[in-house]
């Protein structure tokens, strides 16, 4: 049994409360590799921003639980080295699918686990949700659950279309499970293939897919004041990053995001967590292709590693300062 306070993590609760009446939102970036967590640190860091680093099914697959683990715990020490005398970092399971799986992670050093049973019939999603609530709990871990089903693919989260959050059912849903926050589905979606062209509207030259449900979001407001709202599905898909990969030699197809606006209005809501995954994704292969076309003799991977990092870097910089507004936001600088 590993305890996320020995690793120097911290849960959601108290940065959600600030965050939410602070009107701004936590970034939380899904990281597998050791690459994108120095880059998540460094933005962190010199932004002063409070941060949540993810982790999927599909990153435990792919990269090995123990080992994010203790990146995670590299990532705090990281960041006292770097100069911040206070991080506030989360490592947080993002879509656990069982009880034992969000278990698994509690027990192993995870300050926050989200149980996603949203493809579950309503009270078999609650039944779930309410057994990684009562034991998490008892460790201080904070549980993230959902309502409502996001369109897209994710790792091995994926559904051909969305059901928006029905914000009749969220105070039940809420106080039945005890769950510290809620992801609810109000229009955004998993991927960097979020909507198709035909969804979308062409302006200046740019297709704008259709707008957020923000009714039903300030809906799901009045009736959970102050309560914690994530939304998932949350990269915007730079076309520069787009066209950089195309341009190098990638096949990027009508790749369409969350534009930037939208999530900064999200921000200003209870919305206090943004997920942003595909939007890393995009940053590194095209730093990566752009840097292995210029230099087809390199093959040190620290060669190309670093300008994909550095890129990164300066994407979860400019979502802290530009985007989320979490920059500046630490308890204690
Ligand atoms: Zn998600």
């Amino acid at each position: 049994m590993v305890n996320y306070k020995d690793l120097g993590l911290v849960n959601t609760r108290e940065m959600f409360k600030r965050a939410v009446a602070g009107g701004y939102a936590i970034p939380a970036f899904n990281f597998n590799t050791m690459e994108q967590m120095q880059a998540i640190v460094m933005a962190a860091v010199e932004t002063k921003s409070p941060v949540i680093m993810q982790v999927s099914k599909g990153a435990r697959n792919y990269a090995n639980g123990t080992i994010l683990r203790n990146l995670a715990k590299g990532a705090v020490e990281y960041a006292k080295e770097l100069g911040c005398e206070h991080p506030e970092i989360v490592l947080h399971l993002d879509h656990g699918d069982s009880f034992e799986l969000c278990k698994e992670c509690i027990d192993n050093g995870f300050s926050s686990v989200m149980i996603d049973g949203s493809s579950l019939p309503y009270e078999e999603n609650i039944a779930l949700a309410k057994k990684v609530v009562e034991y998490a709990h008892q460790f201080d871990v904070t549980v993230e659950a959902e309502l409502g089903v996001l369109a897209g693919v994710e790792d091995e989260v994926s559904s051909a279309e969305s059901h928006y959050t029905k914000p009749e059912e969220v105070i039940d849903f809420s106080t039945r499970t005890g769950c510290d926050s809620l992801a609810i589905s109000i229009g955004t979606s998993h991927g960097a293939h979020k909507f198709t062209p035909e969804q979308c509207t062409l302006v200046n030259g740019v297709l704008v897919p259709p707008p957020l449900a923000f009714d039903i979001l300030h809906e799901i407001e009045k009736k959970l004041p102050g309560f914690p709202i994530v939304l998932h599905g949350s990269s915007s898909v730079p076309m520069e990053e787009v066209n950089t990969i195309n341009k190098y030699g990638g096949h990027l197809e009508a790749a369409i995001g969350i534009p930037e606006e939208q999530l900064r209005e999200a921000s200003k809501s209870a919305v206090c967590k943004i997920n942003i995954d595909s939007d890393s994704r995009l940053a590194m292969t095209a730093a990566i292709r752009k840097h292995l076309a210029e230099h087809p003799g390199d093959f040190d991977p620290r060669q190309y590693l670093k300008p994909a990092r550095e890129n990164m870097k300066k994407m979860y910089i400019h979502k802290i300062v530009n985007v989320l507004g979490s920059d500046g936001k630490l308890a204690q600088c």
